[in-house]
């Protein structure tokens, strides 16, 4: 009974939530998804699962019920089943449409952290674990790519090379600092990454105020189109997927048979594992987390060129990291239009704009202008080349206050698991994190075996620590 008042209250919170009008700040309410977000480049080629129910009532019944539909929920679904002899039964919970959380509007930028956070993480975590954090990081590019082949998955998903192009002269001097450190220490991602320095980084870069550069192995792809793909091949194989159907709560203890008992505006489901998938929104239904992964809102954008017009190709990937506060990040699609989000500096003051904010049916408007003319300003040979912002939207991250995801076994909460907090950066820390739960909810082996950072696990003692490395970035 108490449980079913406590999902009723929380169902109010919901429908509130997803009424808030505008310039209410969504941040003073727990985190849930809203509606009408933004239109991401990526959900205008909808697949035919963007809507999915499997079956018109909910299962009453599962082994396994994931909550988001994102890289992350699809991930886990696929390695529970991927090889599987005896699947479990396995329900997918979505709020919204398939994929409509930050998977389906991101960059597109499947980009291991090889070298840039490296001495933070090191300081932070140790060399060791800083180490292990990016070959893990560098290792899923090729994961993807393997997935991609294996399963026939048509994402774009192509594999080149970054280039980090620093704008500043006091940033790119440490990090060139920091780089030469992690030479003489043999760090081992540094065998993969080019440094460039002065007009070299101008010549090969193209982006005209570089002062220096590095490049690096990365993916770049469609993610909805990877994820919904995912998510139809889950489906044949059995997985009960539903769409726009909102979880308010989760029972706060099993019940006698060890069934946790998940509520949603469209009745109840018992399971014996429930997974966490919703990144950015896990403290509206995981509230012991509400302090500990914070929703964070970004903005990213598609700029067109017209077809008549000779612009120099932009063939690799980029990031342009205007100075310690941001970086623009940006690849190009085959179709010679790109992806480019970021615009940070011109926002990162105004907190109210993108910390503790879950509504992603606005814009962050003091970036848009960022936007207007960004390639005519960046690149070499572009300033006649008519490129024009051709769509821009936003999207909910879920940044974490020690800056490393929650992997793992929920403390407290006997079977139920965590995969969440990217901190803006799933696409290469996602898929063997999913693949790790995975493991620990099929074998129920322990986080120690799954082969996942150290760093990730989630733990009571990381939920108690009320230190905030997101917002210390901020006052620097
Ligand atoms: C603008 C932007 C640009 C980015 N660019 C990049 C990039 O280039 N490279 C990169 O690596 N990362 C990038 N990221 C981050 C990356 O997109 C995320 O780390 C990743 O997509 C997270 O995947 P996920 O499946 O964990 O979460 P999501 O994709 O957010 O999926 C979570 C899902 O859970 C659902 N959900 C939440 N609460 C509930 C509930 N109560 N009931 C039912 N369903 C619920 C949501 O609707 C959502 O679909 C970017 C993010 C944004 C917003």
């Amino acid at each position: 009974m108490a449980s079913n008042q406590h999902a009723v209250s929380r169902l109010t919170a919901i429908q509130n939530t997803l009424k808030s009008p505008p310039g209410v700040n969504p941040g003073t309410t727990l985190p849930f998804p809203v509606e009408n977000s933004t239109l991401p480049f990526w959900r205008t080629e909808l697949h035919e699962i963007d809507n999915h129910q499997s079956t018109p009532e909910l299962p009453a019944k599962c082994d396994v019920l994931i909550i988001g539909s994102g890289f992350t929920g699809a991930s886990i679904a696929y390695h529970l089943l991927d090889d599987n002899p005896s699947p479990p039964s396995i329900v997918i919970l979505e709020a919204r449409s398939a994929c409509s959380g930050a998977t389906g509007r991101n960059g597109g930028h499947c980009k291991p952290d090889v070298y840039y956070k490296v001495p933070k993480y090191t300081r932070m975590y140790g060399r060791e674990a800083a180490a292990e954090i990016a070959l893990f990081e560098a290792s899923q590019v090729y994961s993807i790519k393997e997935l991609v082949e294996k399963e026939n998955i048509e994402c774009d998903f192509n594999i080149t090379r970054a280039y980090d192009a620093v704008l500043d002269e006091e940033l790119a001097k440490s990090c060139k600092k920091e780089f030469d450190q992690l030479v003489a220490d043999k760090f081992p991602t540094i065998k993969d990454i080019g440094y460039l320095a002065g007009p070299a980084a101008v010549a090969l870069t193209g982006v005209k105020a570089a002062k220096a550069a590095f490049s690096f192995t990365v993916g770049s792809l469609w993610p909805y189109k990877l994820v919904t793909q995912l998510l139809a091949l889950v489906v044949k194989k059995g997985v009960n997927f539903q769409t726009h159907t909102p979880v308010t709560s989760v029972s706060d203890s099993p019940d006698a048979d060890g069934y946790w008992t998940v509520f949603t505006h469209r009745g109840q489901i018992k399971t014996k594992k429930v997974v966490f998938a919703t990144n950015g929104y896990t403290a509206g239904i995981l509230p012991q987390y509400e302090e500990r992964i914070i929703p964070v809102r970004g903005i990213c954008s598609r700029i067109t060129v017209p077809e008549n017009c000779i612009a120099p190709s932009v063939p690799y990937s980029y990031s342009v990291r205007h100075n310690a506060k941001g970086a623009d990040y940006q690849i190009t699609r085959p179709d010679g239009s790109i992806i480019v989000g970021g615009g940070r500096p011109l926002y990162f003051h105004k907190t109210e704009e993108w910390y503790n904010v879950y509504d992603d049916s606005k814009l962050i408007e003091p970036a848009v202008p960022h936007f207007h003319g960004l390639m005519q300003r960046t690149f070499r040979g572009w300033e006649n080349s008519e490129a024009k912002l051709d769509r821009i939207w936003t999207g909910i991250m879920g940044y974490t206050t020690d800056l490393m995801p929650h992997v793992g076994a929920v403390p407290s909460k006997p079977e139920q698991f965590i995969c969440a907090g990217f901190n803006g950066h799933g696409m290469p820390s996602i898929y063997l994190s999913a693949k790790g739960v995975a493991k620990m909810i099929r074998t129920g082996c322990a986080f120690e075996e799954i082969g996942v950072p150290q760093p990730y696990k989630t733990t009571e003692t990381r939920l108690k620590d009320t230190s905030n490395a997101i917002l210390d970035t901020i006052q620097k």
